[in-house]
């Protein structure tokens, strides 16, 4: 009797735990961002926050269908990112803002979580996909940052997509930049907001951040912001988490935010939410730094803090074999 009651006891383990198991794990995710700035409901018209909504579910299901079939954190990333650059609505690719003398110049850097392998591009001017010329750097040559013409120079030799500057022009940039230039000619007076950015977890543990800017409006000639500085503006690391920020960038390199949240939860044992929030809530906010993160760590928790009006971000969870998923703008 005793022996078919344990036998009975050890069936019934075996058939339950994994069924618990499988409930509570997350088989992938990725979260997305569109950038932070002063994004307020009783401002956005409803056809336009429609148009933001449509597009941030596009890149989600992009996203969705790479990770679902078993394609790499790096590949979500780099597809998300690239429909994003491609969209008019952000400031990354075409729709970028315009720098102080009118033209518009890209930053872009993504990370490896696996083997802190990293690649990214600044003051790009005719790279349809900077996303992607960041990942050639990454992939195909010794280094890390490539800049200006040479990183240009780079694309052409991997057979990137070139463009006429002419690309990434959209009237609704032209116009802020011409409001903004006849009013004041200060980057912190713009407060433009719409840079993108994507961390991924895939189903094999494996994580992977990317942002993609025009940077700041009015910003000088040459500068860069943090969106291609890793430990800034991206970071991922298997053992903690991946991040990739948006707003005033120099705040955000001065404070190596994207490192600082890895570092409090590797070093301090901090839980994902209480680094992010730590950092863009106490930190950033108390210096005047204003802007946002989207953080995913190894067991799929995600944590999207920011200290501005709203943030435009997306997330999407397989967990259980159930996915779910949300798309917010305002606070
Ligand atoms: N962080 C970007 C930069 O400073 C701008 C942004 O995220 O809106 O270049």
């Amino acid at each position: 009797m005793k022996k078919v009651l344990l036998l009975t006891s050890l069936a019934f383990l075996l058939v339950w735990c994994p069924a618990v198991a499988q409930q509570g794990r997350v088989e992938y995710a990725i979260v997305i961002h569109g950038g932070a700035g002063n994004i307020l409901k009783e401002s956005m018209p409803a056809p336009i926050e429609k148009m933001y909504r449509d597009s941030l579910e596009k890149a989600l299901r992009i996203g969705d269908s790479i990770l679902r079939n078993g394609g790499s954190s790096l590949d979500a990333v780099e597809a998300c990112i690239r429909m994003l650059e491609d969209c008019p609505l952000f400031n990354a690719g075409k729709g970028a803002v315009f720098n102080a003398e009118g033209k518009n110049e890209l930053d872009a850097s993504i990370m490896n979580g696996n083997n802190h392998m990293a690649g990214s591009v600044a003051g790009i001017t005719t790279v349809r996909h900077p996303i992607s010329a960041a990942r050639a750097v990454m992939e195909k040559s010794p280094h890390v940052m490539l800049t200006g013409k040479g990183a240009e120079q780079f694309a052409a030799d991997q057979s990137l997509e070139l463009v006429d500057p002419s690309w990434f022009f959209t009237q609704q940039r032209w116009d802020d930049y011409l409001k903004v230039r006849a009013h004041a000619d200060s980057i912190a007076a713009a407060g433009e907001h719409g840079t993108v950015g994507c961390v991924a977890l895939d189903k094999y543990g494996n994580l992977a951040a990317g942002t993609s800017t025009g940077g700041m409006l009015m910003k000088k000639y040459g500068r860069v912001g943090d969106s291609p500085i890793i430990g800034a503006g991206t970071y991922a690391d298997n053992e903690s988490c991946a991040v990739s920020a948006t707003g005033h960038g120099e705040y955000f390199i001065r404070n190596v935010v994207a490192y600082d949240i890895s570092a409090l939860m590797k070093y301090k044992g901090m839980t994902l939410q209480e680094a992010a929030s730590f950092v863009i809530n106490r930190k950033l906010k108390e210096q005047g730094g204003m802007g946002g993160v989207i953080c995913l760590d190894r067991n799929g928790n995600l944590a999207m803090p920011f200290n501005t009006a709203g943030m435009f971000r997306g997330w999407l969870k397989s967990e259980g074999g159930n996915l779910e998923q949300g798309v917010e703008m305002f606070r």
